[in-house]
């Protein structure tokens, strides 16, 4: 027996169902807010992701699935979805011309992550993207369309939010921890992580995020970045707030929420859940004005988010019953009556109507207990005495209501 590779699942059933819910409100959320479908591929040069995602960061440095390809080219399995869009909004020429454009995707990520609850090798995101607007309405209205789209799911969630300035802020703040840390280990002779240390070298923002306790303790007194953001950057973070105020939409300020790289600006955010672990990130995003940039583009603006479909799924299986109500359950008494029943149930999944036909012929108590378990709203049979009529016998299961109908009156009924 060869089995699925570990961390990467099949998605079945009640699973199934409940991603095609999540495509589908997100999908419909994004639409109202003016985002439209992209696609990207699975696959792209390795380099994309070596310059966007940054060699500092964990996904290119420990994660990527990378490989040569038959032709000696070095490609990889997407580890996230900015950056094949951004290549796509580049690869257009939308960036010398300034074109607005608000996309959303959603599809398989990969990352070679030790895989736990929540965390898979491969995993689903739902995004957008909008390029070329500058303006903060912006930023709130991204995470306004993610606060929707948790509310149509019926999903609780708590939002932080931070600002990271230019990267003009950024050099500033960086010099300003790097000598921190220093004092820190020279005073008080502890010794960060081995991680930190690293990231000291390539990102030393990134030891902002560190899980290990201790370094986070040594940290609580660390420079903080607000003291280092522009007025433009302060006038926006402002405006930002005033607008989630605004719409009542809960907020709380989370200094160490950052993200690493020089084309990350202003608005970071994520939205975490205590529904799947404790604080849990479902989502997260934030403004990249100098990413398009770095990858080769024309100076655009860019802000937008990730949101992690396996995690809300998780939650949303923890309150979800699996009790699916099924609509009509359509049956022969007798073999003879299959033909009948197949053009009947033919035009009535024409006339848009979901109807599940059983091919073998039973007895009626056998078809209604089937129909009953299998939690069926409809039941409808044809056997000798409806034929005749040229009629169906139909029982709304819910209600017990049982009669003889025409195909007209059977149509309006399921
Ligand atoms: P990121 O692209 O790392 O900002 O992730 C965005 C969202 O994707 C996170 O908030 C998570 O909900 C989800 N996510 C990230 N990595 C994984 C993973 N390995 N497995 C499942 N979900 C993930």
């Amino acid at each position: 027996m060869i089995y699925a590779i570990k961390g990467i699942n099949d998605l079945l059933d009640n699973d199934a169902r409940l991603y095609e819910k999540i495509i589908q409100v997100s999908s419909k959320v994004a639409q109202n807010y003016g985002y439209s479908f992209i696609n990207t591929p699975h696959v792209e040069n390795t380099a994309l992701f070596r310059r966007s995602v940054g060699e500092s960061s964990d996904i290119v440095g420990k994660e990527m699935y990378e490989f040569k390809d038959k032709g000696g080219d070095s490609i990889c399995l997407r580890p996230e979805g900015t950056a094949g869009v951004v290549r796509a909004f580049i690869e257009r020429k939308m960036d010398k011309a300034g074109v607005v454009k608000r996309w959303f995707y959603h599809g398989s990520m990969f990352r070679y992550e030790k895989p736990q609850r929540g965390r898979y090798r491969e995993f689903h995101q739902f995004g957008v993207e909008c390029f070329n607007i500058a303006s903060v309405y912006e930023d709130a209205s991204v995470i306004m369309l993610l606060c929707d789209i948790f509310k149509e799911l019926d999903i609780n969630y708590q939002l932080k939010i931070n600002s990271l300035g230019t990267p003009i802020c950024l050099e500033k703040y960086r010099s300003a921890l790097r000598e921190y840390i220093k004092n820190i280990e020279n005073k008080l002779s502890f010794k960060f992580c081995s991680d930190c240390e690293k990231r000291m070298q390539t990102n030393v923002i990134r030891v902002l995020d560190c899980k290990n306790e201790n370094c986070a303790k040594h940290l609580d007194k660390a420079p903080k970045l607000s003291d280092f953001l522009d007025d433009d950057s302060k006038n926006d973070f402002n405006k930002l707030q005033e607008i989630l105020k605004n719409n009542n939409i809960d907020y709380c300020i989370d200094e160490r929420l950052v993200r690493g790289l020089d084309y990350y600006s202003k608005t970071a955010f994520e939205f975490v859940s205590d529904e799947i672990g404790a604080k849990a990130a479902i989502a997260g995003g934030g403004r990249y004005d100098y990413l398009v940039e770095y990858l080769g583009g024309a100076k655009s603006y860019g802000v937008g988010f990730a949101m992690g479909i396996e995690r809300v799924m998780d939650i949303l299986k923890s309150k979800d019953s699996e009790n699916i109500i099924k609509n009509a359950y359509f049956c022969v008494l007798d073999d003879e009556y299959l033909d009948l029943a197949y053009n009947t149930v033919s035009k009535l999944r024409r006339l848009g109507l979901s109807v599940n036909l059983v091919y073998e012929s039973r007895k009626l108590v056998k078809h209604l207990n089937s129909a009953l378990k299998e939690n069926y709203q409809y039941f409808i049979a044809i056997g000798s005495d409806e034929t005749k009529n040229n009629q169906f016998l139909f029982k709304n299961l819910y209600t017990s209501q049982q009669k003889l109908v025409d195909f007209d009156e059977l149509k309006g009924l399921i």
